[in-house]
């Protein structure tokens, strides 16, 4: 099953839990549009280098399309398409003013310069410029990209527009950036994962937590877990990860990141593989890398209770349904890593107010609406019997839904 498949696999056990009329499944299961770009780049070595870019936008009946861009050789069309249809169902569920796209660029940046790099992010922003804007399409960052690819983006689209930081969030301070926004995917899962424990009657003190993936989104969750005082015994990156059953030395690990070396540098700990990491003895496991790590084959021997989808659609259908099996709770995507999009909102409305907010208020303001969401998915699961991921599903679609009958794109 291709990731689009199976996204619109969970798509189809939230519509029918609303009983979602025949002709919107149409509507809503496809994308509304899709920009394939050639991205040609002259390479340090004077060599020419012709990428393939993407932006799918699909759906805006709740407002500007929105969703993050990722340069990563697995970025391929169907990729970018099954991201921007969850982007739509996770704005609306956390009821802010976006609809759903995301891009990409099928690229391996690991042997790039920062000029390579920097040279392939305007040419890919000139070519899909046309759909993008503060009330059309507002980008943001996803795997390996970041606030300074940003900076890129919104200078070149300001090229064509006048001065528009409101174009694109994730930016660094000094260009509009908001406090608060590189943290808020990851404050964001720590939020939810604090209110579903306390929901559940769970001693999160008492969990020992791995994590998958190291880069902004893990590193950050690493950090909220280690401000509360909760034990982060595995962790990894794309070399591979570090295991220690008495808690990581987290502030080490996120030094360890700034200075762009592995986690595996540390010493003292027990070296285990990404797929090891997967399975390890813990009690909450958080994927914060890539999409379908939680597959069938792995499934069934995963130890935490709890797993918490921090990256984007980490867990295959089959995986998913085995997960349920085994009584695992499991808090889906749209919901656990809605902190990013719910920052890059609180980012666009200060750009366009040209105002600030002091980190706390953000960081006050997410938690509501974190929690805001976490409340009506688990009321919905509880009160339908049903998993949290359909509940998530049921809740936004129900939303875009209703918007788009009403702008009467149906
Ligand atoms: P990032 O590029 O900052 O970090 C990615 C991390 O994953 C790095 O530590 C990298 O080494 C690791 N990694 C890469 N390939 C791996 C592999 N094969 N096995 C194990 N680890 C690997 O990216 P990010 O922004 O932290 O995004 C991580 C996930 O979170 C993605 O699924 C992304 O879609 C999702 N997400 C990000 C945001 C955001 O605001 N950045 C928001 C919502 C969801």
């Amino acid at each position: 099953m291709t990731p689009f498949e199976s996204v619109n696999t969970f798509f189809d056990r939230g519509a029918q839990l609303i009983h979602l009329k025949d002709e919107m499944y149409d509507v809503l299961k496809t994308s509304y549009r899709e920009v394939q770009v050639q991205v040609p780049v002259r390479m340090d070595n004077g060599s020419l280098h012709v990428y393939t870019g993407y932006r799918i936008q699909h759906n805006g009946a709740r407002g500007p399309y929105k969703g993050g861009i990722r340069y990563h050789p697995q970025a391929d069309l169907d990729e970018v398409r099954a991201l921007a249809s969850l982007m739509t169902w996770k704005t609306a569920l956390v009821d802010i003013p976006f609809g759903g796209a995301k891009g990409g660029i099928t690229v391996d940046i690991s042997n790039m310069s920062p000029h390579e790099i920097e040279v392939m992010t305007r040419r890919f922003t000139n070519a899909i410029g046309h759909v993008l804007g503060p009330a059309r399409d507002i980008p943001a960052p996803d795997l390996n990209t970041n606030a300074q690819v940003m900076a890129w983006v919104m200078d070149a689209y300001s090229a064509s527009h006048g001065y528009t930081p409101q174009s694109v969030t994730g930016k660094p301070l000094e260009l509009g950036g908001a406090p608060g926004r590189e943290a808020a995917t990851g404050r964001g899962v720590v939020y939810v994962l604090e209110g579903a424990a306390k929901h559940w009657d769970v001693d999160l003190q008492a969990c020992r937590v791995a994590i998958q993936g190291f880069g902004n989104v893990g590193s950050w969750v690493a950090r909220g877990l280690d401000e509360l005082g909760v034990k982060v015994v595995a962790v990894s990156d794309v070399k591979g990860g570090v295991y220690c059953a008495n808690g990581l030395d987290v502030s080490r690990l996120v030094r360890l990141g700034d200075s762009r070396r592995s986690v595996i540098e540390t010493d003292g700990v027990d070296h285990i593989s990404n797929e090891e990491l997967l399975e390890c003895d813990c009690d909450v496991l958080i994927p914060a890398a890539l999409g379908d790590v939680i597959t069938a084959d792995n499934a069934e021997k995963i130890r935490a209770d709890i797993v918490i989808e921090a990256a984007n659609h980490p867990t295959t259908t089959e995986a998913d349904a085995m997960l349920r099996d085994t009584g695992k709770r499991v808090i889906p995507d749209l919901l656990a890593n809605a902190g990013g999009v719910t920052g890059s909102y609180f980012e666009w409305t200060q750009n366009i107010q040209q105002f600030k907010w002091k980190e706390e208020r953000f960081n006050e303001e997410l938690r509501d609406i974190m929690m805001r969401a976490l409340d009506s998915t688990l009321f919905f699961a509880e009160s339908r019997d049903v998993p949290m991921r359909d509940a998530a599903f049921a809740i936004g679609i129900e939303r875009v839904a209703r918007a788009s009958k009403l702008r009467g794109y149906v």
